[in-house]
This record gives C-alpha cells, sequence and structure tokens, in this order.
C-alpha cells in the first residue's frame, strides 16, 4: 500500500469535510495554510491510506496532532482518546462560547487542548472570521 495521498483520495477527504478541518472547523478557504489529510491512526502504527483512516486537518490542528491517539483530559488527568471524525459526531464532544471550541466530553476537552485550539492567536482569527461571518 502507498504511503502517499492520491490526488482523487485527497478529493474525497475534502468533499467528505466540505472543505472544513474536522477538527476545529475552520474552512480551508479562509485558512492562511492548505489544509492536510490527517491519518487518525497514524502509519508508524499501522494506520492506512484509506478513506476510513482520514480526515482534513488544518495545519494548526495536524501539526499538534501529530502522531497521536491519545492525551490527557485536563479536567480529569484520565488518558483518553482522541476525537475521531470517522466514528464521532463533532456536536456530542465539543461546542463554542463565542471564538472558544469549548469540550463537552473526555474526548472533547483532550483533544482542544493537545491540539492547541483555543491558544491566543487561533480564537483570534475565529473572532475576526466570525465578524465576517466566515466561521463556522
Ligand atoms: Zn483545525
Amino acid at each position: 500500500m502507498s504511503d502517499s495521498v492520491s490526488p482523487a483520495l485527497r478529493q474525497l477527504v475534502i468533499e467528505r469535510a466540505a472543505g472544513h478541518c474536522e477538527y476545529c472547523l475552520i474552512h480551508q478557504d479562509v485558512s492562511p495554510y492548505a489544509h492536510e489529510t490527517d491519518h487518525l491512526v497514524a502509519r508508524k502504527h499501522g494506520g492506512q491510506t484509506v478513506a476510513e483512516n482520514l480526515a482534513l486537518a488544518c495545519l494548526a490542528c495536524n501539526r499538534r496532532k501529530g502522531s497521536d491517539l491519545t492525551t490527557i483530559d485536563p479536567l480529569t488527568g484520565d488518558v483518553v482518546p482522541l476525537f475521531n471524525p470517522r466514528v464521532q459526531l463533532w456536536q456530542d464532544h465539543f461546542a463554542f462560547k463565542g471564538a472558544y471550541v469549548i469540550g463537552l466530553t473526555t474526548i472533547g476537552r483532550g483533544t482542544v487542548f493537545l491540539l492547541g485550539m483555543n491558544v491566543p492567536e487561533r480564537v483570534a482569527i475565529r473572532k475576526a472570521l466570525m465578524r465576517e461571518n466566515l466561521y463556522p
């Protein structure tokens, strides 16, 4: 199996996500960098380059996620899996409070924390996009 994502597979991932990062929901048209195809289970853990193992992710989310599969829930200190957009619904784990992404569950809180969704510069970008009705 090839490690690279073919143009057709990348297009499928983009269309399935309607162009939004599947973690923070920023649209690639308003993101400063092109979104990437994230391997939910990284190749080094045996994850395959198939549609079921790929998600569309903005550069900020994907860089922070790396090959991680789990994180720590900052509220409970428990080791928890990261959000998986192929088998979980965003609204079950996250909500917005203004321009902040809030984790509703252990998975949501851990994913918000690990991916740095609420670091000041990202919140500032979301606030600016919200003023223009470009987010979420
Ligand atoms: Zn993102």
